[in-house]
């Protein structure tokens, strides 16, 4: 059966303005490891923290009040994640300078109850191995919390559970040898299942001929070659 191959985004970018407080534009000199946290903040999402980490672009520095220097990369909640800040720039997130120019802050959005929703976790395995993978990271020991930069309790639910890290980085490391996928339903235009792919480390595998010929179009295989032509149907 030949597959073929969809990349889909493991993030939406949404990106925050450059401001000193949150996003001071200034560049990683190279990427050493990801640091984890989570967001504290009960409910909120990927979204509401863009929200947030965009607005303390309107702090007034010169006002009596004392302002926030604060952000992440990524932030990823049950059912998406959202990169407020582009990889290759520093982010105000490790609380200790070193870590904030040389790694990569994720946060993990938490549920009502304090908890992690198993599928922010699974997104996170996904991220954690594309980045791994990208920037030739050891996952068992590239990837920290921020409970191991200051000794701060980020991300709560890891640093209370230390086995639930452990479990997180050798999860990462599966997905990265392909030893973990998802199934993936595949739909027709008029909601019918035609077939079954696998989402392996943030590429979804198709079978070909079925999704090819869903949409009319005539799929050839030349053996000698290996070459598949896909010839769409004709529009008139
Ligand atoms: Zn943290």
């Amino acid at each position: 059966m030949e597959r073929w191959c969809v990349k889909v985004s493991l993030w939406n970018v949404d990106l925050i303005d450059k401001n000193r407080f949150s996003r001071p534009g200034d560049k990683l000199s190279y990427v050493k490891g990801i640091v984890w946290h989570y967001t504290a903040n009960p409910g909120a999402s990927d979204t509401n923290h863009q929200d947030y980490f965009d607005s303390l672009q309107n702090q007034n520095p010169y006002d009596n009040e004392k302002d926030l220097y604060a952000s992440a990369h990524i932030f990823i909640d049950k059912d998406s994640a959202t990169m407020i800040i582009p990889l290759d720039e520093r982010a105000y997130h490790a609380g200790n300078s070193f870590y904030n120019s040389h790694y990569i802050g994720i946060e993990l959005c938490i549920e009502k109850d304090g908890s992690f929703h198993p599928n922010t976790v699974k997104q996170a395995i996904a991220i954690g191995a594309h980045l791994c993978k990208t920037y030739k990271l050891n996952p068992l020991v590239d990837n920290i919390r921020h409970f191991d930069v200051t000794g701060k309790i980020c991300p709560k639910p890891w640093v209370d559970s230390p086995a639930l890290f452990t479990a997180f980085k050798n999860d990462v490391k599966r997905t990265m040898a392909g030893e973990v996928y998802e199934k993936v339903n595949i739909y027709d235009k008029s909601g019918k299942k035609i077939a079954e792919g696998e989402l392996r480390d943030g590429v979804t595998w198709v079978p070909l001929r079925v999704v090819a010929e869903s949409t009319g179009a005539t799929v050839n295989y030349n053996a000698v070659t290996k070459t598949v032509t896909i010839i769409p149907k004709e529009v008139k």
